[in-house]
């Protein structure tokens, strides 16, 4: 009970230099399974012998359970290290540890976990792996999906990205994995199966031809949407562009003071006009006297974020003033990005007419650069998916007892 095991007959305790060990066995039935699918079958021959498993701490005293590990013959599976039922297959911690050890990943600080727990954080993903593939394989996460995101982002320096899916209804990750293709795409779809894929009432994703594919070629009735998020980001890399150019310009002509005022004024251009404080409303003032051409651009993207605050048909009439106005601004950037918009105009208001909250992709998607950053570290991406599965999938197991 105190090491939180099951199903198991505990032969004996001893202390060992500064820890205690406890010998254990399988309970008669538990006795003989393979250790992949857990079915009966004949003992092959006694493995490597005893081994250990690190279990919860006992008080401060670190514990570990200690017991034979025999192989079977699984018939689907060959000669396996048979099952034992305190811990996953493969692994050296105990079930209650790696729990443990996931909740405190998805709830706490990373020092916090391997500090506590008296493991390191690369040890952490490998338990955070193992934990997310055995919920994945006991859950449906798939059942009722109907109106789902599709999007990557980027997880590394060097072009190394993730496809990753959410449920638009529930808010959920259902589904990552490394790459941004269309075969990526076409996995999750293979996956879905054919029968929901046509149950799926629409597919948001951002602009790219590839995935729009995919999605059409399987989808047959799914509506597609382009992200508010993507198109907002579009925008704001248009401004920043701009507001790069007008920086080197005034570093050229030796316009110090105007340099590094426009150089802090990146993020007041990014915020959202709503949001900004006194004195951010005050920088953009000195924007507007001293740099016209900054100054409309910010406008012009500020201008395309309303799209989504406001009813379907006054969105169609703002996007057709909005294209107008970006069409004849003189400023490259937002002449390039009205051409974009207009290509890309059906999904863009397929989204606004079918409701997609933005808010919710943003916290997705801000969530999931929260998980990256911590996952720094971690061994392999699968690692970092695990990761994002348990916390914003809905995986993260329940604290032992
Ligand atoms: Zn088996």
């Amino acid at each position: 009970m105190l090491l939180g095991i099951e199903r198991a007959v505990v032969e004996d305790v001893r202390v060992e230099l500064e820890t205690i060990v406890v010998s254990v066995r399988p309970k008669a039935r538990e006795k003989h399974r393979c250790g992949v699918c857990g079915r009966r079958c004949p003992r092959e021959d006694s493995g490597q012998g005893r081994r250990r498993w690190r279990a919860l701490d006992l008080g401060t005293t670190l514990a570990y359970l200690e017991a034979d590990a025999p192989r079977v013959y699984c018939k689907a599976h060959r000669v396996v290290v048979a099952a034992v039922p305190w811990a996953r297959h493969d692994s050296r911690f105990t079930v209650s540890f790696e729990d443990q050890c996931c909740w405190l990943a998805v709830n706490t600080s990373k020092k916090a976990v391997a500090e506590l727990m008296r493991v390191t954080w690369r040890t952490v993903g490998s338990i955070c792996e193992r934990v997310a593939s055995e919920a994945i394989a006991q859950r449906d996460l798939f059942a009722d999906l109907k109106r789902i995101g599709i999007d990557d982002f980027s997880h590394r320096k060097g072009h190394r990205y993730l496809t990753v899916v959410v449920d638009h209804d529930t808010g959920r990750l259902v589904w990552a994995a490394p790459g941004r293709d269309r075969k990526t795409v076409e996995k999750f779809l293979e996956l879905l199966g054919k029968e929901r894929c046509a149950q799926l009432e629409l597919v948001s994703c951002d602009m790219a031809e590839s995935i729009a594919v995919a999605v059409g070629d399987r989808c047959p009735n799914a509506i597609r949407c382009v992200d508010p998020f993507h198109v907002i980001q579009l925008a704001t890399d248009a401004l920043d562009e701009i507001r790069r150019e007008v920086w080197n310009e005034a570093r050229r002509a030796g316009h110090k003071r105007v340099a590094k005022e426009l150089k802090g004024a990146r993020f007041v251009l990014w915020k959202n006009a709503h949001r900004l404080t006194e004195r951010q409303q005050h920088k953009l003032a000195q924007i507007q006297q001293t740099n016209k051409p900054l100054y409309r651009a910010y406008l012009i993207s500020q201008q395309l974020r309303e799209i989504y605050r406001v009813t379907y048909e006054e969105a169609v009439e703002l996007l057709d003033a909005w294209l107008a106005w970006a069409r004849r601004c003189q400023l490259a950037p937002f002449v390039k990005l009205a051409k974009t918009i207009t290509k890309q105009r059906p999904g863009i208001e397929a989204a606004i007419e079918h409701g997609l909250s933005n808010a919710r992709i943003e916290q997705v998607n801000t969530q999931l650069r929260l998980i990256t950053r911590r996952a720094y570290g971690f061994r392999t991406p699968e690692a970092l998916i695990a990761l994002a599965m348990l916390t914003l999938g809905g995986l993260c197991p329940a604290l032992p007892a």
